[in-house]
């Protein structure tokens, strides 16, 4: 272990255990992960290496506390999320530091974005479930009442991603629990601290023991059991594409109710008539924030013919001023990829793109470290690669890095085509101060979000997910609470 270590972020090895049925456990097994911090390629704590004795376990604590937890009044259920949302205020600067350590993403970004929507979503379904409301319906004459009783679902599985841990870790479970079900969640193996921590605080922020489980480890024995569980009756994902099939496959036999929040190729339009500087500062945000491991950034950015060398250059010029440096550095604007493999992964493609063909018009290599510390860390510079057609790998396939690929189109019907061909449809970005076409291209964009002149700006009440291969379901607002609820319909004469 490096000598010096940046303030707050962890300096003894720790080791993180399962929250099962209101116990921090070891692993039944005995095995244990290592968990590795992404900037400086070191081991800082390890993690439980469950198996399907575990999720036994929390699936029955979860079981036993279902009964009670699902008639709980729901203003209890929404103090509980209030108290949690709470305590991650008042842990904001430990959780702030774990995020980046554990990430590799700058505490900056951790400060701004992660951990302050962490916070918000428990607050948010806290405050949703207050105003949910359910349907009735009462034909002509009212001799008969429908109505639609929706009641929680049993015990839920969450699956959650390593890109923005706490961040989407919490925008599942806040929903499951508001809505009364138990909760058996895994966090991605890559990033399990701050649900580690969160887990810590669940009996404090008032959930009873079995509400609230989590099972570390990895996804294809911890994750496996979980979606194969006979009584976890439904699935929030959020991962890769094929992940989200394979979990398709092996529920499909058992009608798990599944949400699946997938991967992305995501297009960014622009349209010469565009704010050109607004249009570059955003696409280079969309391109490049959290080192492009968002699964909405942009990575076909994709331009008008006579605005192409214009917007090129200048998108150019300010990539080439963001240098990759040590997350815990306060004025760090881009950190470390997550993993080894995922930098050989990135890098890779990169490799492939210059043997189609590609012109490197920057980045193109690993990033030299930052200092000392960093020296063994996974940097890859930002790169933006053009020459390429619409149907070659790097257009076509997820890097999730920071690897943008440039295309021209001429009309509008072009670059709606562009923008469609491909097997995802999760986000599209449109530029254009033509409120018109603004509104046609996104329209016919096969995109579960569409941004018109921004991006990332959320409202957490609208509809999240994504088409075709980006998944299956909507997360947000009343639908995430739609989803951890059965409907019953249920008619009633009126006399
Ligand atoms: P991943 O699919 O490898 O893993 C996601 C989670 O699934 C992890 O917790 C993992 O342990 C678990 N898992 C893996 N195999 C499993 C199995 N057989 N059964 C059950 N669980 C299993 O994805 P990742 O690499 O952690 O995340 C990156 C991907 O997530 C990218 O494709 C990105 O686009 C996508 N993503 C999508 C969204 C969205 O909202 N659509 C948001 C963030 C990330």
């Amino acid at each position: 272990m490096p000598q010096s270590y940046p303030v707050n972020y962890l300096r003894h090895m720790m080791e993180l255990q399962n929250l099962i049925g209101g116990e921090m456990t070891n692993p039944k097994g005995g095995a244990w992960l290592d968990n590795i911090e992404p900037a400086t390629g070191h081991v800082f704590s390890r993690i439980p290496r469950s198996n399907a004795a575990d999720v036994e376990a929390a699936v029955q604590a979860a079981r036993t506390a279902f009964p009670a937890w699902s008639a709980t009044p729901f203003e209890e259920r929404a103090a509980s999320l209030r108290r949690w949302g709470a305590l991650i205020a008042e842990h904001s600067e430990a959780l702030i530091a774990a995020e980046s350590q554990d990430n590799g993403k700058p505490v900056s970004l951790a400060g701004a974005v992660d951990i302050p929507r962490a916070q918000k979503n428990l607050e948010f379904f806290a405050g949703a479930i207050e105003h949910f409301a359910s349907e009735a319906h009462i034909p002509g004459g009212a001799e008969f009442i429908h109505y639609t009783h929706r009641k929680p679902i049993g015990v839920v599985g969450c699956i959650s991603p390593w890109n923005l841990p706490l961040y989407l870790f919490t925008w599942k479970i806040a929903p499951a629990l508001a809505a009364g079900n138990c909760v058996v969640a895994k966090p991605s193996e890559v990033t399990p601290v701050t649900a580690w921590m969160l887990s810590k605080w669940a009996a404090e922020a008032g959930f009873p023991a079995g509400v609230f489980n989590v099972v570390h480890g990895l996804g294809h024995e911890a994750g496996q059991a979980l979606v194969e569980h006979p009584h976890v009756k439904a699935i929030s994902f959020t991962g890769g594409t094929q992940t989200g099939a394979h979990i398709a496959r092996t529920t499909a036999g058992i009608f798990k109710k599944l949400s699946l929040e997938l991967g992305g190729k995501n297009p960014a339009i622009v349209f010469a008539d565009c704010d050109v500087d607004k249009a570059v500062s955003t696409t280079i945000r969309s391109s490049f924030a959290n080192q492009g491991q968002i699964c909405l950034c942009s990575s076909r950015i994709l331009i008008e013919d006579s605005l192409y060398d214009t917007f090129r250059d200048a998108l150019v010029a300010k990539a080439k001023r963001i240098a990759p440096g040590d997350p815990s550095d306060p004025n760090t604007k881009m950190g470390a990829l997550v993993s080894a493999p995922h930098r050989d992964k990135v890098l890779a493609y990169i490799e492939s793109a210059k043997v189609q063909g590609a012109s490197v018009l920057c980045g193109g290599d690993v990033a030299s470290a930052p200092n000392d510390r960093c020296e063994a860390g996974y940097f890859v510079q930002p790169t933006i690669l053009e020459g390429l057609g619409p149907a070659c790998s790097i257009n076509q396939e997820e890097i999730f890095g920071p690897v943008i690929s440039l295309q021209r189109f001429s009309t509008e019907a072009e670059a709606i085509k562009l923008a469609n061909d491909s097997d995802y449809g999760l986000a599209a970005t449109i530029w254009t101060q033509d409120a018109a076409k603004a509104h046609r291209v996104a329209t016919q964009v096969e995109s579960g979000i569409a941004w018109i002149n921004c991006w990332l700006v959320r409202d957490l009440r609208t509809p999240f997910g994504g088409v075709k291969s980006s998944g299956i379901g909507r997360e947000g607002g009343f639908e995430a609470l739609r989803f951890f609820t059965e409907p019953q319909s249920v008619c009633i004469p009126t006399h």
